[in-house]
């Protein structure tokens, strides 16, 4: 599945899904480990080219950072609404709370009444897993959808054995935008690497920008190359070599 990975030019800027593309999935979020070479190809990527290194996650900023550490690196975190420039500063959107709230509430007594579902609380959206009872797929789906159309101004966004509802206008295309809008972003040919539904609009956004998208594992997508993760990692150490 692996297909030939280009050459990136010099002054490209690298942005990083998590769960999936960093790190293998597992069955449960936090029980994915994170294998000492990506903090090694994370850290001299970030060298080699200026800083222009981040990560567009769906994860809480303090998850990505307890997961990544010592490595800090700019986040965008919860899809975007809670974003760490590469100075450090803070960019928060809270976006519709009250909606979120709700809709927690609303989602709280199925996943009380139905082991194995993990109803997660972030500070501006939510995530319905269902990995461990894949039979209830069709169940969560129409709770969110009910939640969605009680609280229009959440959106559904589905994943891998999950389905996440976050305030309309905030997604990772957006993230990319924000931090091409900032030094050492800011110029560079931007280059996505993602291997879920939500990824798919920072690969539209890249594309327009003439970027580079980069697809993990099958799935229909708008990115313009694919790969598996042995394959991501063996070209990003290509390019760190050549560098
Ligand atoms: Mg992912």
């Amino acid at each position: 599945m692996t297909q030939n990975l280009p050459d990136v030019p010099r002054s490209s800027a690298f942005f990083f899904d998590f769960d999936g593309t960093l790190v293998a999935i597992a069955p449960r979020p936090d029980l994915v480990a994170v294998e000492p070479h990506v903090r090694e190809i994370l850290r001299a990527l970030a060298i080699q080219f200026d800083g222009a290194v981040a990560v567009v996650t769906g994860r809480p900023l303090e998850v990505v950072d307890g997961f990544l550490a010592p490595v800090a690196l700019p986040v965008a975190a919860e899809h975007g609404s809670i974003r760490r420039d590469s100075r450090g500063m803070l960019h928060i959107d809270e976006g519709n709370e009250a909606a979120v709230a709700a809709a927690h509430a609303a989602l709280e007594p199925l996943a009380e009444d139905n082991a194995g579902l993990l109803l997660e609380r972030k500070r501006s959206s939510i995530a319905l897993h269902f990995r461990q009872r894949p039979e209830l797929a069709a169940v969560c789906e129409g709770a969110v959808q009910d939640v969605v159309a009680e609280n229009p101004g959440l959106v559904i966004l589905p994943g891998k054995m999950v389905f996440e509802l976050k305030p309309k206008g905030i997604d990772k295309g957006e993230a990319v935008r924000a931090f091409l809008g900032e030094a050492p972003f800011q110029g560079r040919t931007p280059i996505f690497i993602g291997d879920d539904v939500t990824d798919e609009h920072a690969f539209e956004v890249v594309n327009a920008l003439g970027g580079l998208s980069v697809k993990v594992d099958d799935g229909d997508t708008l990115a313009r190359f694919r790969t598996d993760r042995k394959g991501l990692f063996e070209w990003l150490f290509r390019v760190v070599d050549q560098g």
